[in-house]
């Protein structure tokens, strides 16, 4: 049987969040993700919090900080609260890692390379299913190979399914043991995992509605796995299409697609980028110019789900 889900939209007020990691500058499949979580949050009288996930400090590049939150500023995508940085708020997961401790979840893992990506958020392909190589080994052989590395932390999950229902995929679940296996909470140099902070920042800063990327829909379950277990409010989950360049390839901050550089030298201004984003991705009727603001006055949350034409992704031009 499916556990079944729980929403905090009921009550609360719809907060929601743009939640970028400072690693390049925008792209349009990062505007148009950020559009729709604001017009999911503004269309029901909400708010948006900013959380710059700068929580891996190799990668994460203090030039970005301030680009990206110019770049909302520019596109008319204004927050209400924050930013709040995730560099600042190591207190808060180490309180939520110690409780999974004490709960017995939490075992050391000697994996090589195991801990490289966790703490930037998982994008589709990048996610493996772990085979419980180090959840069984005893205190010896963990003695033993403490000697030669420093382990990476991984939480047990338990063979059961974990649902939700999301606001554009519909239904949605995991058995956690079988689709994805004991994941990492913590790196071995001692940095938290993205599936942890953002499970932690989401209900510390009171996020009730997560509108992201589709490539984070598979990494639902564990976030969700860890709210209840931590005892944390869950969300309402919204995750949209992703662009998609040529041969079906993920827009990507590092290949430069779609920048907001070169969207600003082909249309122009930030009403020309956000009505041609809103108008190829079927969240306006035509591509002309467009404020956020303006996107509203039509919006409303039932065409989120009818909107699309391909809930996985939308070709980018
Ligand atoms: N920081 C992540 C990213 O930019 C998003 C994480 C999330 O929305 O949960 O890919």
């Amino acid at each position: 049987m499916p556990v079944e889900t729980h929403t905090a939209l009921e009550n609360a007020p719809v907060k929601g969040r743009f939640a970028p990691s400072p690693t390049g500058r925008m792209h349009a499949g990062n505007i148009y993700a950020a559009l729709c979580a604001w017009l999911v949050a503004k269309s029901q009288g909400g708010s948006i919090v900013l959380r710059i996930e700068d929580l891996d400090r190799e990668r994460s590049k203090h030039e970005y900080i301030d680009a990206v939150q110019r770049d909302f500023e520019f596109l008319g995508l204004t927050w209400d609260e924050g930013p709040y940085f995730q560099s600042g708020r190591d207190e808060a997961y180490q309180q939520a890692f110690d409780t999974l401790v004490e709960k017995g979840l939490v075992y050391p893992c000697y994996c090589t390379r195991a801990d490289l990506h966790a703490a930037s958020a998982p994008h589709r392909g990048e996610k493996l299913i772990y085979a419980g190589t180090c959840r069984n080994l005893t205190a010896a052989q963990r003695a033993q190979r403490e000697l030669s590395r420093k382990p990476a932390q991984r939480l047990i999950v338990p063979d059961e399914v974990y649902a939700l229902d999301d606001l554009v995929q519909g239904h949605y679940e995991q058995n956690l043991a079988h689709d994805c296996g004991d994941f990492l909470i913590r790196r071995s140099d001692g940095a938290f995992a993205y599936q942890l902070a953002v499970v932690v920042d989401d209900a510390a800063q009171g996020v009730n509605s997560v509108v992201r990327g589709m490539d984070l829909l598979c990494s639902t379950p564990q976030q969700i796995y860890l709210q209840r277990i931590l005892g944390l409010s869950e969300a309402q989950y919204a995750h949209v299409p992703l662009l998609v360049a040529e041969r079906n390839r993920r827009l990507s901050k590092r290949d430069h697609d779609a920048s907001i550089d070169c969207l600003l030298e082909r249309f122009k201004s930030p009403e020309a980028i956000v009505g041609h984003i809103a108008g190829i991705t079927g969240l306006a009727p035509n591509c002309d110019p467009a404020t956020p603001e303006q996107l509203l006055e039509t919006f409303t949350i039932g065409r989120l789900s009818t909107c699309f034409d391909d809930l996985v992704q939308i070709q980018w031009r």
